[in-house]
């Protein structure tokens, strides 16, 4: 029994005017074949897929086809599309035959002149495997999920939380469910209901006992429970993509269409009743910043969602900064830039050197500006280290020569690449304990949390122009379907599920 497993991951932002492009994808890491299967087989989705897949009596061949990952960032040009599909379709092409495909993806990709990068490849690969071959794929919660998607796919699995810490499992579920079809037979039929609404990721913390999400997961895991219930997954989608489909889904996998049609109705009236629930309370930034000061013992956390690299926003925001210099801090206040050209500068100069520099505002020019900072080069380091938690198990990051421009107590992380601008990994390969600084600023909207939220003194979500705003809805979008809340008030609103049917294994 030969399984082909792939991935493809990237999270597309529309508003990051930085186009994606092949060597994107060539510098974060593309693995091919047999090397997929060795460097992947501990990590994310893939390592997933390869454990459980060994741990099977039957013992299938895993057939490497091909990863390729991007860091999340804007849309990745037409020709960086037609690659990626190439290659995937190459790969697989090779493998042939094979009993069954399953492949990690993202779910919310989108390329110049292709608003569903990931339904274009998954349709290319039913194209290819006809449909007698199983086709399972794993996806984002904040995936964008698409018709297309559903009818390429025998079964599409979702993450359950956020923070993204079952990403892993994730792929273990996927790998659970293709057994499903493929050993005991199982014909899956799925649900799948489109919302029209998309939601702010602040409060859409699956773990805290607080959140709204918090309870939608449970109800998934307990959906899964059942036997009869293959996958069961909520998809909040990634808010900044400016595309025709865009909007909240509901994909409920199962054995019977009535019972998944039943649970995706259910499950999604529901969401849409809590809509109003995820609307997050943010602080103005220069009161966020104020009111950090204030706050003398422990570490404050500010999230600057609007510029989260993990959401997409080009990483070299300036406002947090701005409002940083105006005060002295007891300890180091720690944020985060993409400037390579900082930091070829910090490093033509050296260590304890004073450099006055124009930082930021360069690589999105629309929503924030630069500012000219003297400082002292207080350290040189290259950002590569192992990220586990949100996002990732294991999974080794490489951000480029990096450095540190320190202000006083502030000290700006500027790296070459973007990345995980959060990590607590990144602040210590930058020599820093992050735990013990007085505020650090997190690029992230709610991933954040899974190292902070037990360590933080405060978090405050921060209110700041850029390209993943909190408030997108007050931004210029021009292709989303209308009417989607919170752009229009929709009242009432009923699901009516669409089912797939069962391919013909
Ligand atoms: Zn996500």
């Amino acid at each position: 029994m030969r399984i082909a497993i792939g991935q493809l991951w990237q999270e597309t932002n529309t508003f990051n005017p930085l186009p994606t492009t092949r060597a994107d994808f060539e510098q974060f890491g593309v693995l091919r074949g047999p090397d997929l299967v060795e460097r992947m087989a501990d990590t994310n989705e893939p390592g997933g897929f390869i454990q459980s897949l060994r741990s099977w009596p039957e013992k299938p061949e895993i057939v490497g086809l091909v990863r390729l990952p991007a860091w999340p960032s804007g849309a990745a040009t037409h020709e960086t599309f037609l690659w990626l599909r190439q290659e995937m379709i190459e790969a697989l092409s090779r493998a042939l035959p094979v009993d069954a495909v399953l492949l990690a993806l993202h779910g919310a990709m989108v390329a110049e002149g292709a608003p569903d990068v990931e339904g274009e490849v998954l349709h290319a690969v039913r194209q290819l495997i006809g449909p007698a071959i199983p086709l399972v794929a794993t996806l984002d919660l904040h995936a964008n999920v698409t018709r297309k998607m559903v009818e390429s796919a025998d079964a599409l699995v979702l993450f359950h939380t956020a923070p993204h810490i079952d990403v892993f499992e994730t792929g273990q579920r996927g790998a659970a469910v293709l057994r499903r079809i493929l050993i005991d037979g199982v014909r899956p039929v799925a649900a799948f209901q489109k919302l029209p609404m998309v939601v702010p990721a602040e409060r859409a913390n699956t773990q805290e006992p607080a959140s709204v999400s918090h309870g939608f997961r449970l109800r998934l895991q307990e959906m899964e429970a059942n036997s009869h219930i293959l996958a069961a997954g909520l998809a909040t989608v990634q808010p900044w993509l400016d595309i025709p489909e865009l909007g909240s889904a509901v994909v409920i996998v199962a054995d019977d269409a009535e019972m998944a049609r039943s649970a995706c109705s259910q499950f999604a009236a529901g969401v849409w009743e809590r809509r109003r629930d995820y609307l997050p309370q943010l602080v103005p930034v220069a009161e966020a910043v104020r009111q950090a000061h204030g706050i003398t013992d422990g570490l404050v956390v500010l999230s600057d969602s609007a510029d989260s690299t993990t959401s997409g926003a080009p990483g070299d925001s300036t406002h947090v900064l701005r409002e940083l210099l105006k005060y002295d801090w007891p300890r180091p206040a720690l944020v985060t830039l993409v400037a390579p050209e900082a930091v070829q500068e910090a490093r033509r100069r050296g260590v304890g050197a004073e450099m006055t520099t124009a930082l930021g505002g360069v690589r999105d020019r629309r929503f924030s500006q630069p500012i000219t900072m003297t400082g002292q080069v207080a350290g040189l380091f290259d950002a590569r280290f192992v990220l586990s938690g949100h996002l990732a198990r294991n999974l080794p990051i490489d951000m480029g020569p990096s450095a540190v421009l320190r202000h006083g107590n502030v000290c700006v992380v500027v790296t070459s690449r973007t990345g995980p601008h959060f990590a607590p990994e990144l602040f210590r390969a930058a020599g820093f304990d992050p735990f013990a600084a007085s505020v650090l600023v997190a690029k992230s909207p709610c991933g954040f949390r899974a190292a902070y939220q037990q360590r933080a003194k405060q978090i405050l979500l921060v209110k700041a122009p850029g390209c993943a705003p909190s408030d997108f809805w007050t931004y210029d979008y021009r292709n989303i379907p209308r009417p989607l809340w919170p752009w229009d008030e929709i009242a009432p609103w009923q699901p009516n599920p669409e089912c797939s049917p069962a391919m013909a294994h």
